[in-house]
C-alpha cells in the first residue's frame, strides 16, 4: 500500500492538485481542514461518509462555518457559489483520476465548477488501478450496497447486484472522470492511510470489508436521522 500511495501522490501532484497531503490516521485530517478552511467560508459536504467519519462537521459549525447538505439551503446571504466543497471520491486511480457515479449530480458538479475550493478526503480503500476497475467497482459493488443501505427503491437494493436499471430512484445517473485539476477550482487532496467511506474490492479480507461497511453505516445512520424523511 505504501508504494501505491506514493505513486498516487506523485500522479496527483503531476495532475496539478495542490496541496496533496498524506496522513497516517484519518483523524489527522481534522487540524489540516480547520487550517485550510476559513472560519467564514460556506461549505457543502454532500453527505460524504468520509467527511462524517473524521468528525469535522461539528468543529466547523462551532466556529461559525455555514454548512449545507443536499436538500438544505444556506440560510444566510443567498450565496449561490459555495466557498468550499468538502467531500470524497468514489474511487481514485493510480494515475490520479477521480471517478464518481452520482444520483443528483450536486457532488460531481461542485468538483468541476462553481465552488471556489474543493477538498477531497480520500481513504486508502478508494485507490484503484485504473478507470475500468473504478467503474466496475463503483457500479457493481459500491452503488448496490449504498442503495441497499439507504433503503432506496431500486432493484439493486433488493438483490445486491446492479441491473443497469431504469428505476425512478436510480442513484447512478451521472458518471464523471476528472482527469486533471479543473482549471477554475482550487483543488486539494488529503489521502488517509486509514480506510474512510465506502470503497472496497470484493477480494479483500472479510474483516476489512466489514470494518469499512460498519464505519460507514454508523455514520450514515446518524446523518440520515437528521434529514427529513423521503418518499
Ligand atoms: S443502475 Fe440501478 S440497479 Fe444499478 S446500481 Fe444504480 S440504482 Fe442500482
Amino acid at each position: 500500500m505504501e508504494n501505491e500511495i506514493e505513486i498516487l501522490i506523485a500522479a496527483l501532484k503531476n495532475n496539478h492538485y495542490h496541496p496533496v497531503v498524506c496522513v497516517e490516521k484519518a483523524a489527522s485530517a481534522v487540524p489540516l481542514l480547520l487550517d485550510w478552511i476559513p472560519p467564514d467560508a460556506s461549505i457543502e459536504g454532500a453527505g460524504s461518509a468520509s467527511v462524517l467519519q473524521v468528525g469535522i462537521l461539528d468543529k466547523l459549525r462551532e466556529r461559525g462555518n455555514r454548512f449545507s447538505e443536499p436538500g438544505a439551503e444556506l440560510t444566510e446571504t443567498g450565496a449561490t457559489r459555495k466557498d468550499v466543497l468538502l467531500v470524497s471520491t468514489n474511487a481514485v486511480t493510480l494515475d490520479g483520476k477521480f471517478v464518481n457515479i452520482d444520483g443528483m449530480g450536486n457532488r460531481v458538479t461542485g468538483m468541476v465548477y462553481g465552488v471556489r475550493r474543493v477538498i477531497l478526503l480520500v481513504g486508502a480503500n478508494k485507490i484503484v488501478r485504473d478507470v475500468p476497475e473504478a467503474l466496475e467497482r463503483v457500479q457493481q459493488v459500491i452503488s448496490p450496497f449504498h442503495a441497499r443501505r439507504l433503503g432506496m427503491k431500486t432493484p439493486c437494493a433488493a438483490t445486491g447486484a446492479c441491473s443497469d436499471c431504469n428505476a425512478p430512484h436510480r442513484i447512478c445517473n451521472i458518471t464523471t472522470i476528472i482527469s486533471k485539476r479543473p482549471p477554475s477550482v482550487d483543488f486539494s487532496v488529503i489521502i488517509s492511510k486509514e480506510d474512510l467511506g465506502l470503497g472496497w474490492d470484493p477480494s479483500w479480507p472479510a474483516e476489512r470489508i466489514e470494518r469499512i461497511q460498519t464505519a460507514y453505516g454508523d455514520e450514515m445512520d446518524k446523518f440520515l436521522s437528521t434529514l427529513p424523511k423521503r418518499e
